[in-house]
C-alpha cells in the first residue's frame, strides 16, 4: 500500500512526485510514455516564465512562490533550469497583453519598464515595432527547459524514495473512503490518495468529472538568424499581439536559432491522433510574421514539433480536490501557460494530498466555475 499514487509524470506530476516523496511519503508515479518523452505537453526546450502577468493578477503569488521552487530545484538538482533573458509584452497600449501585463506588475509592485517603439527598436533592434506599439520589459522574465526540469523532479523524487514505472498506461481508478486503487495494464495498485495529472489525457481518466476541456494542436518551430552583413544581437523573450494579427512569441532557446509560435491559433484534436506532420503552409505562416515584426530571425528553418494545448473555457487551471473524492487530487486544464506553474503546483498537490487543504490561493482553479456552463 503506498501513501500516494500519482498519474502522469509530466510537467504536473513529476513536481507532485517530488514534493510528495521530499515529504516522506511512499510514491507511486505511474507514467504511460517513457521517461522524459515528447507525446505530451511538455516538450520543445523552452516555457516561458514572467510575472507581470497579464492572464490575471491572481496567478502573481503563485509566480513569486513558483520562482522560488524553480531556484531550489536547481540547487537541490545541480542543473541549469530556467535562463533569464528578460521579456517584452509587446502591443497595443490597449492590447491585453499590455495591459494586463502592466496592472499585474502595478497592483503586485513588480519591477518593470514600459518601453515606447522607439526605445524598443534602440534596446532591441531585432524587432521591428510600428509606431503605435509599447512594450512592458520585465528583466526577470525568461524561459524554463521543461526536459530538464521533468528529469530533476524525477532524479530527485526517486532519490526519496518514489517509485516510478514509465510505459505502464493507467486503464482505469477507483476510490472509496479510505483508500484508491489504480489498475495499470500490469496491474492494481492501492494507496491512500491519488494525484490525477493526465496533462492532455484528462478527459479520459477525470471522465466522471465530465470537465469542459479541449486539446488543440499546436506547432512549435525553429529558425536560424539570417546571415547578414551587420547582425543585430538577439532579442530577450517576446510576445507580441500585433494590431489585427495573431499572437505569436519568439524564445531564445538554442545557440543558433530561436523558437518562434504563435500562441491562440490551434484545431482542436485527439490526444491519440494528434498529426505530428508539419506542414509548409504552417511554416510560412510563421516566417512571414517574423520577416514583418523581426526580419533578422527569419533566416533558415531548423525544425518544427507538435505539441498540444488543453483548455477549459476561460483559460484557468484546474486545480482542487476531486469533488467526489476528497482523497483525490486534479490538475488539469492549463490552458497553454501552465508550465511555469509545475513547481507551485507540485506543491499544491502534495499538500491537497496530505492535509486535504493547501494554503496557496487555488479558489480560481476551482471546477465548480464551470456547473451549469454549456
Ligand atoms: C507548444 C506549447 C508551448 C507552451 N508554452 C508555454 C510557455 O511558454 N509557458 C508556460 O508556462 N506554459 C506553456 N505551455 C503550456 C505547458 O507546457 C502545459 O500547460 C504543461 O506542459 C502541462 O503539463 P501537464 O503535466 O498537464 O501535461 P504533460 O506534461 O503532458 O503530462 C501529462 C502526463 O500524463 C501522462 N498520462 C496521460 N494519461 C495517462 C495514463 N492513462 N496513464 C499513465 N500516464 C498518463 C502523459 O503521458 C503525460 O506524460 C505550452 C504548451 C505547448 C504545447
Amino acid at each position: 500500500m503506498f501513501d500516494a499514487i500519482v498519474i502522469g509524470l509530466g510537467g504536473m506530476g513529476s513536481a507532485a512526485a517530488f514534493h510528495l516523496s521530499r515529504r516522506g511519503k511512499k510514491v507511486l508515479g505511474v507514467e504511460r510514455f517513457s521517461s522524459g518523452h515528447e507525446l505530451g505537453s511538455s516538450h520543445g526546450r523552452s516555457r516561458i516564465i514572467r510575472q507581470a502577468y497579464f492572464e490575471g493578477e491572481e496567478y502573481v503569488p503563485l509566480l513569486m512562490r513558483s520562482y522560488e521552487l524553480w531556484d531550489e530545484l536547481a540547487r537541490e538538482s545541480g542543473e541549469n533550469l530556467m535562463e533569464t533573458t528578460g521579456a517584452l509584452m509587446l502591443g497595443s497600449p490597449n492590447s491585453d497583453i499590455v495591459s494586463g501585463s502592466r496592472r499585474s506588475a502595478e497592483r503586485h509592485g513588480l519591477p518593470h519598464e514600459m518601453l515606447d517603439a522607439a526605445e524598443i527598436r534602440s534596446r532591441c533592434p531585432a524587432l521591428e515595432p510600428r509606431p503605435d506599439t509599447v512594450g512592458l520589459f520585465e528583466e526577470r522574465a525568461g524561459f524554463l527547459r521543461p526536459e530538464a526540469t521533468i528529469e530533476a523532479h524525477l532524479d530527485l523524487a526517486a532519490k526519496h524514495g518514489a517509485d516510478l514505472r514509465f510505459e505502464e498506461p493507467v486503464r482505469s481508478w477507483s476510490a472509496s473512503e479510505n483508500s484508491v486503487a489504480v489498475e495499470t495494464a500490469f496491474g492494481v495498485y492501492e494507496a491512500e490518495k491519488l494525484v490525477v495529472a493526465a496533462g492532455a489525457w484528462s478527459s479520459d481518466m477525470l471522465a466522471d468529472m465530465g470537465l469542459p476541456l479541449r486539446v488543440e494542436r499546436r506547432v512549435m518551430h525553429w529558425f536560424e538568424p539570417k546571415r547578414i552583413a551587420s547582425p543585430v544581437p538577439r532579442p530577450p523573450v517576446f510576445l507580441w499581439a500585433p494590431e489585427g494579427g495573431d499572437v505569436f512569441y519568439a524564445i531564445p532557446d538554442s545557440p543558433n536559432a530561436m523558437k518562434a509560435a504563435f500562441h491562440y491559433v490551434g484545431d482542436e484534436c485527439e490526444p491519440d491522433a494528434l498529426d505530428r506532420e508539419v506542414g509548409e503552409d504552417e511554416v510560412s505562416k510563421i516566417r512571414d510574421y517574423l520577416e514583418r515584426y523581426a526580419p533578422s530571425l527569419a533566416g533558415r528553418h531548423v525544425e518544427s514539433a507538435a505539441c498540444m494545448y488543453t483548455n477549459t473555457p476561460d483559460s484557468h487551471f484546474v486545480v482542487s480536490p476531486h469533488p467526489a473524492h476528497p482523497n483525490v487530487s486534479v490538475a488539469a486544464g492549463f490552458s497553454g501557460h501552465g508550465y511555469k506553474f509545475c513547481s507551485v503546483v507540485g506543491e499544491i498537490l502534495a499538500d491537497l494530498a496530505t492535509d486535504g487543504g493547501t494554503r496557496h490561493p487555488i479558489g480560481i482553479f476551482d471546477p465548480a466555475r464551470f456547473e451549469g456552463a454549456s
